[in-house]
């Protein structure tokens, strides 16, 4: 067994000398049986969400109402699932209730690929009612019990798909692809949110260029946030190394292939429910990958930007220009790392220290006068020290 389940053993064994039955489950018994590095340990059990919290000293509730239940334990954290069944959907959606049960064949039943449907017990034994390990050795996506009925019960699912082929390079089983295009248009009661987490995957995934084709393929695409009738410009991305660049490079591809306008993409990421902070991120990396396609990084650039975006803007410009030699990035690294200063803080500098030495109230003066200090630092035309800067300000007079 892999350390991380090891590490969990005594989780299990707390569960089970409680009187209940408890077992190791998804995405991480999927990736251990590809031996694949494990992310998530996910157990699940019979005891309730109330019982569990009787057995650990420290819990969280992260989603009691589903039955999560997040238990520190030893330095980690685990998501405890009590066994449920999802009998009743509403609207396509996730369940409207849910309801806990005492039986794992039943849990296993509920999820949504076959793969994904094993659980392994504390000696690594595997219980896999739906036969998930051969799906994992023949590479396919396949749902647990009718892909019709599933895919109507939560139309996510379409999504997970998809998201998995990019994450494992797995096929999708044909009467599973079936149900997928025949139903594709129940995305439409998916919530943005939901639909952004797996799409994020997607992204990211080693095969995400034949997932992006069957994004296309399957018409998936129709029911995504500003994507709908972008065929051609979804296209344009597999010109691409995509393998190349990170999640916000992508997102940020995504969008100078869509072609959008500079004022239009917050509007763009907020129809995703991208945060604002990484809207921020994404709208200066493409900011400084458009003024790459004019010119050269100047110091004072590399200094704005900073070290991130200058990696990845610099990044994507490599891979859209479709340049192999990528010896321009710790050039200009090495360019970053000389600059004299970081950030505006660390100037030697303040405008309370401008207001003083010229005897002047604030006013816009200021910010021009710190912003012009600034540059001459950057440029190696004064050292940061404020007796120097003073000098060279009165010298030249630039008030
Ligand atoms: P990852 O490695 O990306 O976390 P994962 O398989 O663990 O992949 P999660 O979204 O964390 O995916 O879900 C954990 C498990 O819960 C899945 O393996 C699956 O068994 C079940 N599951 C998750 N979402 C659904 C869904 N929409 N319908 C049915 N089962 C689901
Ligand atoms: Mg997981």
């Amino acid at each position: 067994m892999k350390e991380s389940f090891i590490a969990a053993v005594p989780v299990l064994r707390k569960l089970e000398n409680a009187g209940f039955e408890a077992y190791f489950v998804g995405g991480s018994v999927r990736d251990f049986l590809l031996n694949k590095e494990i992310n998530d340990v996910d157990i699940a059990t019979s005891a309730t969400p109330e019982e569990v919290k009787q057995i650990f000293s420290k819990t969280v509730d992260i989603g009691i109402e589903h039955g999560t239940v997040l238990v520190l334990f030893q330095d980690h954290s685990y998501e405890i699932t009590t066994f449920r069944s999802e009998a009743e959907y509403e609207d396509f959606r996730r369940p409207k209730e849910v309801a806990f049960i005492r039986n794992l064949t039943e849990d296993l039943q509920r999820r949504d690929f076959t793969m994904n449907a094993i659980a392994m017990d504390k000696d690594g034994n595997l219980i896999d009612p739906f036969n998930g390990e051969n799906s994992i050795k023949n590479q396919i996506i396949r749902t647990v019990g009718k892909a019709v009925e599933r895919f109507q019960e939560d139309a996510l699912r379409m999504m997970r798909a998809v998201r998995f082929v990019s994450q494992l390079s797995f096929k999708i089983e044909k009467e599973t692809l079936d149900a997928l295009i025949s139903l594709v248009h129940l995305l439409e009661n998916i919530a943005v949110e939901r639909k952004q987490a797996e799409f994020d995957k997607l992204l990211c995934g080693v095969d995400r260029k034949q997932a992006l084709e069957l994004i296309l393929q399957t018409n998936i695409y129709s029911y995504l946030p500003g994507l709908s009738n972008k065929e051609d410009n979804i296209k344009l991305m597999f010109e691409y190394k995509l393998e190349k660049l990170n999640r916000r490079e992508m997102w940020s591809l995504l969008i100078y292939c869509l072609k959008i306008e500079k004022s239009g993409i917050e509007e763009f990421l907020r129809g995703w429910r991208i945060p604002l902070k990484e809207i921020r991120e994404i709208q200066l990396i493409l900011h400084y990958l458009y003024k790459r396609f004019e010119t050269s990084w100047s110091l004072y650039d590399l200094y704005t930007a900073g070290k991130d975006v200058f990696v990845s803007s610099e990044t994507l410009y490599l891979v859209i220009k479709g340049i192999e030699d990528q010896n321009t990035i710790p050039h200009y690294l090495h360019l970053y790392e000389g600059l004299p200063i970081k950030k505006r803080s660390e100037m030697d500098v303040t405008g309370n220290d401008l207001m003083r030495w010229f005897n002047k109230p604030g006013g816009p003066w200021v910010k021009e006068l710190l912003f012009k200090v600034e540059q001459a630092i950057i440029a190696g035309k004064i050292v940061n020290n404020k007796k120097i800067i003073k000098e060279w300000l009165m010298e030249c007079n630039h008030n």
